[in-house]
């Protein structure tokens, strides 16, 4: 169905805003009024702009306070009325959005209602265009779809139809098969929004807390399906009020709202995109540093070889079991820190994970290859962290032929990624670590859904409940991401400030690496020189409070900085490395069946780092 969204949605001038609509592949906007009247362009040449950009203007809005009022009140609405819809007609838009009253003079009587707006709708048949008519869910009479449409049905006026708004109709919980039932030639406008669920007043939640369908918690897709079922065949038009969007680029907020419509479309069972392809594992996690002894030695420590060198690049790969870790030392001048800035996940179809990312407007990154290279399909997701979509293949023994534990076999050619790597001497010395279990990636600040919604659209993982974590110096929200069999698991963070956006050298990223044995492993990394963070002795007081441990159990994990978690399906053990410059290192056991990430624990992980960075 065609795309639009209303200039509300966006920041900026009304010329920038329908830039950035067109840029994001939008088929036609909604003129919010108070762009038009703020913006030094006349009604005619906002018209061109828009047309010279191939966008449409769907809709004209709002229009306030019109029905069921007194005559003389009445009189003067048809005059603002007859104003507004010449107005239209020189900007080329011919719907216009009447909002249901909240006006103090308005009366509770449906019959007066509807005679009025058969008036408007008069009115606006004479001037070439046609009424919207919508229930603001704290409309002072009318408050649902259902009410607004009993209006209309008995106005009867082929210029009056009604406007249906998604966070309106689920806002208020109505249920939206009723919607089957309004003549689709009848429903003139579908705007869409989401919201997560809040305890809030039902207006100050539409103001300041919608966001683009698929990341809130209502059933908009539901909403969508029940109005094509109707017949509507209209735009499907975004109006979102946000606090965050109203100061965001609103080039890089168009791009995340025509991606949540492709994914609406997806989950309405209209258009589908390229099938999701999930990935399976994660291939390699990549760090970025000016000079390779700044985290070498920790490496080292934590029981990774040097394997390979890439052949044509200055790559490291270090391996342990799974668990593979890329050293890219060619990083400019712009990241002499370590860091984390790409991510290999295992695919099982590389080129459809690519196509699914391009159709839902993921930067897709020029193919890293130099000669004989395997080429790598890499997107950038809206943190700027690469995802590459990879077949890590494994080594085919040849007969005879003595492989040692990173799996080269001195033959030739691994297939896959990794078949551009040079095998390079050394000596395992493993400390148990199996493979990644999750990357902990900072997002830029107050692009949270933005950053989940990729992860859901385009990698396919799901997402899970979002937590807040209080750090000594603010709040930090995080939500993790997994695919079914948790082999892939992405927590995303951001914190509360704007000092904590990565392009301004924010918090660190981490790494967690799994081992089935923590205790072993992190004394083998104690012994091996690995510095780990130090963890307050209150916080295993507090621990014995809450849980019993086997004697000597405890002390062992005082001992070695092992912090402990436990849910209904098992048990987390897990402690970290200090950081180095912008990355540390988590070791982590899970056991049966434990989904989490331990974030009762990350208070005590947040202090102790900025102890340490004291
Ligand atoms: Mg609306
Ligand atoms: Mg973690």
């Amino acid at each position: 169905m065609r795309t639009s969204i209303a200039t509300v949605s966006l920041s900026g001038t009304l010329t920038e805003k329908l830039a950035a609509a067109a840029r994001a592949g939008f088929d036609g906007v909604e003129i919010f009024e108070n762009d038009l009247i703020g913006s030094p362009l006349s009604p005619e040449e906002i018209g061109e702009r828009a047309a010279d950009l191939g966008l449409t203007i769907d809709l004209f809005q709002p229009m306030r306070d019109i029905e069921a009022v007194p005559a003389d009140e009445f009189a003067r609405n048809l005059r603002r009325a007859e104003h507004k819809f010449r107005l239209m007609r020189r900007l080329g838009a011919d719907t216009v959005l009447v909002c249901s009253s909240v006006s103090p003079y308005a009366v509770d009587d449906d019959d007066l209602a509807a005679e009025q707006l058969r008036r408007l709708a008069d009115l606006a048949q004479e001037a070439g265009v046609r009424v919207a008519y919508e229930a603001l869910a704290w409309g002072r009479h009318v408050s649902t779809y259902e009410h607004a449409w009993r209006i209309v049905e008995a106005a009867d006026h082929p210029a009056l139809g009604v406007c249906l708004d998604s966070f309106h109709i689920l806002a208020r919980g109505s249920d939206v098969t009723g919607i089957e039932s309004i003549p689709g030639d009848k429903i003139f406008f579908l705007q869409l929004a989401d919201a997560p669920q809040m305890a809030l007043d039902v207006l100050q939640w539409s103001r300041h807390h919608r966001c683009f369908p698929g990341q809130g918690d209502l059933d908009v897709a539901g909403l969508v399906r029940a109005a094509v079922r109707a017949g509507y065949d209209g735009p499907l038009s975004l109006e979102v009020f946000n606090d965050v969007f109203r100061q965001a680029d609103a080039g890089r907020t168009a791009v995340d709202a025509r991606r949540s419509l492709t994914l609406l479309h997806e989950s309405a069972g209209l258009t589908a995109p390229p099938a999701p392809v999930v990935p399976t594992g994660f291939a390699f996690v990549e760090i970025a540093t000016a000079d390779t002894a700044r985290i070498a030695p920790l490496l080292t420590a934590l029981g990774f070889s040097r394997t390979a060198r890439h052949a044509g690049k200055p790559v490291d790969l270090w391996e342990q079991g799974e668990a593979r870790i890329l050293l890219n030392t060619d990083t400019g001048s712009h990241r002499p820190e370590p860091s984390l800035t790409a991510v290999g996940l295992e695919s099982p179809d590389p080129a459809g994970a690519s196509a699914r990312a391009e159709s839902l407007l993921a930067p897709v990154l020029p193919r890293r290859r130099a000669p004989g290279d395997a080429p790598l399909d890499a997107v950038a997701a809206p943190d700027g962290t690469e995802f590459f979509f990879c077949v890590t293949g494994r080594p085919a023994p040849s007969e005879g032929e003595a492989t040692d534990s990173s799996g080269f076999a001195g033959s030739p050619v691994r297939a896959g990624w990794t078949g551009d790597f040079a095998p390079a001497p050394h000596t395992p010395a493993p400390i148990g670590i199996t493979r990644v279990d999750h990357v902990a990636l900072t997002q830029p600040w107050h692009h949270f859904d933005e950053a989940t919604l990729f992860h859901r659209g385009v990698l396919g993982l799901r997402p899970h409940a979002s937590v807040d974590l209080a750090d000594p110096y603010g709040l930090l929200r995080s939500r993790a991401a997994s695919n079914e069999d948790g082999t892939v698991r992405i927590a995303l963070g951001v914190g509360a400030s704007p000092t904590e956006d990565p392009a301004r050298g924010g918090r660190p990223q981490h790494v967690a690496l799994v081992t089935d044995d923590l205790v072993t492993t992190v004394r083998r990394a104690l012994a091996a020189g690995a510095r780990m963070l130090p963890v307050p002795p209150n916080y295993y007081d507090d621990l014995a409070a809450h849980h019993e441990f086997a004697p000597g159990e405890l002390e062992t994990y005082r001992d070695l900085g092992i912090l402990y978690d436990r849910d209904e399906k098992g048990e987390f053990r897990h402690c970290y490395t200090v950081t180095t410059g912008r990355v540390f290192f988590e070791l982590v056991e899970r056991s049966g069946g434990y989904d989490g990430y331990g974030a009762r624990n990350a208070p005590v992980r947040l202090a102790a780092q900025h102890a340490l960075a004291e």
